[in-house]
């Protein structure tokens, strides 16, 4: 069966250089050769990441990493401010829940973005908190938060600081030593180019002493063995290998380019597509729009109609809307390994699948609007 052009904000398109590494044949993973490419996959994070400091490979997807931190960074009675405004944001007070975290929830509408008015506020009113979650970009309603600023606000009050950058990675300038993050949490099969199966995180000096003093209980998520080991190259347990070696490819890849051109790829893309679906007449989701994802508003329930039209037609995969943007929006994926090219194939199979779908009455103005955004965006 002919498969699909994936233009989703996870998994994303692969490139065949990183496909072609994992498909070798297994190392055994108490060996140097492993060793190395574990120890420069950890170096390239620290690249993306901007840190100095530890940097973790899981064996899991992003809410592994996710789950990690929560178990390793906060104790039974802990107090945790949480930012939510859609899917992802809300599975952190998800998982504080379940680890017993008295969890504080400060909520934007959907769409939109925390003000850190609101996030100052919240602190002021809730005296204790000593944990500070938020999502750098909200994959899906295609939000950025201000990271950076939240962290201040969250550092003048004494809390540590975790983000989920799962999908901002690659995609946003993400500065984890400048900006305080104690912990900044990414997964393999978003910005990085890889298949599903791995997530990493990063922890700052004060991170590693909080979990150094007590924590919950843990044992396969040990982020402490998980540290310890890692400074030599080794995993406490069987790592995922084959994509370790494929995540050392994709890295190679982003550091030949150089990350601050991986970014500004990005937000050129992004700018392109936004000015190609405002073109087609479709609103624009976001407030403060993310370069990982565009989430468009078509006319009423036409939402499930275009992801259909567009994959079973155009061989382009685009995702919906989830929980309760379900049928309200499409989202189109432009996080990982997209170029000028690819941008063209997303907006045509759009246009072309309006056009099927009688939602405009003609091709040109997506593609026309997407040309023109980019012959501004390049110098
Ligand atoms: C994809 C994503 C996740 C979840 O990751 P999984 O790999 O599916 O566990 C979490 N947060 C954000 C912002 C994401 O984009």
């Amino acid at each position: 069966m002919k498969r699909a052009k994936l233009f989703t904000p996870g998994p994303t398109e692969v490139p065949p250089e990183v496909l072609e590494t994992q498909a070798r044949p297994l190392v055994h993973h108490r060996s140097d050769a492993f060793r190395k490419a574990h120890l420069e996959v950890i170096e390239g994070l620290r690249y993306i990441l901007r840190t100095e400091g530890p940097v973790v490979l899981l064996a899991s997807s992003g809410t592994g990493a996710m789950e990690a931190a929560v178990v390793n960074l906060t104790r039974p009675g802990d107090k945790a401010l949480v930012t939510v405004n859609g899917k992802f944001s809300e599975r952190w007070a998800e998982i504080t829940r379940t680890y017993g975290v008295k969890t504080v929830v400060v909520e934007a509408e959907w769409g939109e973005s925390v003000a850190p008015e609101a996030i100052e506020r919240a602190f002021e009113v809730n005296p204790g908190v000593s944990v500070f979650f938020t999502t750098h970009s909200e994959t899906s309603t295609g939000v950025l938060q201000d990271v950076e600023t939240l962290a201040r606000i969250a550092h003048d009050h004494d809390a540590l600081v975790i983000v989920d950058g799962i999908s901002s990675v690659c995609a946003h300038d993400v500065r984890v030593d400048e900006w305080g993050i104690d912990c900044m949490v990414g997964g393999a099969q978003k910005g990085v180019m890889t298949p599903p199966g791995l997530s990493f995180l990063s922890l700052s000096p004060q991170a590693v002493r909080k979990m150094t003093a007590g924590r919950h209980p843990c044992y396969y998520f040990d982020l402490l063995a998980a540290t310890r080991t890692a400074e030599k190259g080794d995993t406490p347990y069987t790592p995922a290998i084959t994509l370790v070696f494929a995540l050392q490819r994709a890295l190679q890849m982003i550091r030949e380019e150089g990350i601050e051109k991986v970014i500004a790829r990005h937000a050129a893309n992004a700018r392109a597509v936004r000015a190609a679906v405002r073109a087609l007449g479709l609103g624009l989701f976001a407030s403060v729009p993310s370069n990982a994802t565009t989430a468009a508003v078509p006319p009423p329930d036409k939402a499930a109609a275009i992801v259909r039209t567009m994959e079973e037609r155009y061989g382009v995969k685009i995702t919906g809307g989830q929980g309760k943007l379900k049928g309200k929006i499409i989202r189109l994926g432009h996080l990982g390994w997209y170029d000028r090219d690819d941008m063209v194939i997303l907006i045509s199979a759009l246009e072309a699948a309006l056009v099927d779908l009688e939602i405009v009455p003609g091709l040109g103005a997506g593609l026309e609007a997407l040309g023109k955004a980019y012959r501004q965006s390049t110098p």
